[in-house]
């Protein structure tokens, strides 16, 4: 199948295409496209089992881009809406590189391929420009990254003890919109010892649902360690 067979925004697709040289989805992205695109940010979450290699951080960063990107080219909407989408990786390095894939894809425009250059009704391009990625893993100083949530950052990717210490002391860091929370290698996050800092971090996304956790590949159900995962929002486990 292809991207836009599975229902993934055509000017996603495209980009993925002519940009990033991206033609056919992989096996996970497949799956994990075929149950997030069509339910959204509000529906069941998901675990996606699947090697490195295998093309797993665009199964669920596409889901999340072809989500939001509707919003973006709502006039109304800024980043002063906080956090969208929030992206917990186990290491600096993976989340660098998370966030590198994220900054290609949102170089996305949004004018229509077939927008005459001054059609003023097609100048949707600059409305992207607040959904925006951020890294957030204590390479920088605590007031610096502070700056950077007082402005909001739409997507973030970050590693948990930051991101919990900003949840915690910083005010102006908005995530009361957030739609997407991704734990990505959820297996080395526990390994490292991080499971009582993301479950403060769960504790401050607030909400109530207790969340069944679907099995991309294979459909069944599954449960990761007797977690109770009660967040309103959807969470991916990779
Ligand atoms: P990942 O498993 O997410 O670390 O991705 C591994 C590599 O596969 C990355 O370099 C991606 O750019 C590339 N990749 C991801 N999806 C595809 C695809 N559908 N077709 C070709 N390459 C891909």
């Amino acid at each position: 199948s292809s991207f836009t067979g599975l229902g993934l925004n055509t000017l996603i697709a495209t980009h993925l295409t002519t940009k990033m040289n991206i033609l056919k989805p992989t096996s996970i992205q497949c799956a994990s496209l075929s149950t997030l695109l069509s339910q959204g940010a509000s529906s069941r979450d998901a675990f996606i089992q699947a090697q490195t290699g295998s093309g797993k951080t665009l199964s669920y960063l596409l889901p999340i881009l072809h989500d939001l990107l509707p919003l973006s080219t709502n006039s109304y909407i800024d980043r002063s809406i906080g956090t969208l989408a929030i992206i917990i990786s186990p290491t600096r390095e993976l989340a660098k590189q998370i966030s590198d894939v994220l900054d290609v894809l949102l170089k996305l425009r949004l004018r229509p391929l077939d927008a005459a250059p001054d059609d003023e009704e097609n100048n949707e391009t600059r409305l992207t420009r607040w959904l925006v990625s951020g890294l957030l893993t204590g390479g920088a100083t605590r007031a610096h990254e502070k700056a950077r949530l007082r402005k909001g950052i739409p997507i973030l990717v970050a590693t948990p003890g930051r991101l919990l210490d900003h949840l915690q002391k910083t005010s102006s860091f908005g995530v009361s919109k957030c739609r997407w929370l991704v734990l990505d290698e959820a297996d080395r996050l526990m390994e490292l010892g991080f499971a009582d800092t993301i479950k403060g971090i769960l504790a401050c996304l607030e909400g109530s649902r207790k969340l069944a956790l679907q099995a991309v590949e294979g459909g069944q159900s599954t449960e990761v360690r007797g977690w109770d995962w009660s967040v309103r929002r959807r969470t991916i486990l990779c």
